[in-house]
């Protein structure tokens, strides 16, 4: 990334929320659940699918969690009203991870439950390292307990993640495989981008040989070419995976997958709590310099910011 670029992304945190707010549109369908819908209809009008997130803050008790809960629930109800084809994405922090793991076990097995009486299904999103192996404890009690409709997130950024599979294929699980979003000291993560990409090709290709369904969720067109690699050497068909990528993120590659034939999910983000995920997006976004200078100048000429975001 140019100094420039990362200078900006630095100092993105002080950038006027509007400003904030405008150039992460395409990131979030909206602040309501219609907004979600909405977004979601048109996604499936063009043949994608999609998984809702209900965007939270940082819950400090019982209640928030319970309300995050709810909101969810209130998404799957929508969902089967409207006769979408979307499923739902976790966290567990959301729920009540940190506060006590006995209580998010309560409320995502309520929630796995209305999603099951739907033909629903929920993805438990992975978050930093100190979540792990809780999620994974989770998980495995999920599925003992006979909840099939439930899937993982694992990251290719993480050492650990090629010996998570090993523990997990048993389950035959359904798994997201990303990079990973968050920041993590050496032994715990690769750092070097080469290195993240080798160990995502060998997560994928141990998933892909256990049998599992995998959800291979990137916007990295070099890792997406490996992905088409590995599943065609295997002879898989258009079912056994889906591709998935997040709501504005390089569209025009989603719409070249589609238009392969590959099944490509879209990552649906919506609330009134969008801010925090608008800073997570925009930092990763090489682009974002260009962005920020030409809406300052918008802001300073008026007509000459009327530009396009174009991922
Ligand atoms: C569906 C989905 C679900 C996810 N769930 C999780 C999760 O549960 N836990 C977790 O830790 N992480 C999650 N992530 C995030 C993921 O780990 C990465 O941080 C993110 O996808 C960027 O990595 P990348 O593979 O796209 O590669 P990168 O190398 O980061 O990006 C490849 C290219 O994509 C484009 N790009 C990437 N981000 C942006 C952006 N914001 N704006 C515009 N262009 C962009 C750029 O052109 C970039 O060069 C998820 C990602 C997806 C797609």
């Amino acid at each position: 990334m140019a100094l420039l670029d990362r200078a900006i992304v630095r100092l993105l945190p002080a950038v006027p929320r509007p400003v904030v707010q405008k150039l992460s549109e395409r990131y979030i369908a909206g602040a309501s659940c219609d907004d979600a819908m909405r977004v979601v209809r048109e996604l499936n009008a063009h043949g994608k699918t999609a998984t809702i997130d209900v965007l939270g803050e940082e819950i400090t008790n019982a209640e928030e969690a319970r309300a995050i809960a709810d909101s969810y629930t209130d998404v799957l109800r929508q969902i089967a009203r409207a006769q979408l084809d979307a499923t739902v994405s976790v966290k567990l922090t959301g729920l009540g991870l940190k506060l006590s793991y006995d209580l998010c076990r309560g409320l995502v097995e309520e929630l796995v439950g209305h999603a099951a009486a739907r033909g629903n299904f929920v993805t438990i999103d992975m978050e930093d390292s100190s979540t792990t192996d809780d999620t994974l404890r989770l998980y495995r009690e999920l599925r003992t307990a006979g909840r099939d409709n439930v899937g993982i997130v694992l990251q290719a950024s993480l050492r650990r993640t090629v010996a998570d599979i090993e523990a997990v294929a048993d389950l035959r699980p359904n798994v997201r495989l990303c990079k990973g979003i968050y920041l993590e000291p050496d032994p715990i993560a690769f750092q070097d981008f080469q290195a993240v990409r080798g160990n995502f090709v060998r997560a994928l290709g141990a998933l892909l040989d256990a049998g599992c369904y995998v959800g291979v969720a990137t916007h990295d067109e070099w890792l997406v070419d490996e992905a088409r690699r590995l599943v065609s050497q295997r002879g898989l068909a258009p079912t056994a995976y889906e591709f998935q990528m997040l709501l504005g993120v390089r569209p025009e590659l989603g719409d070249a997958l589609v238009r392969e034939g590959h099944r490509l999910r879209i990552y649906v983000p919506f609330g009134r709590h969008w801010y925090a995920y608008s800073l997570r997006r925009l930092q990763e976004n090489p682009k974002i310099a260009g962005y920020v200078a030409a809406d300052t100048l918008g802001r300073l000429m008026p007509g000459r910011g009327d530009h396009k975001l174009s991922a």
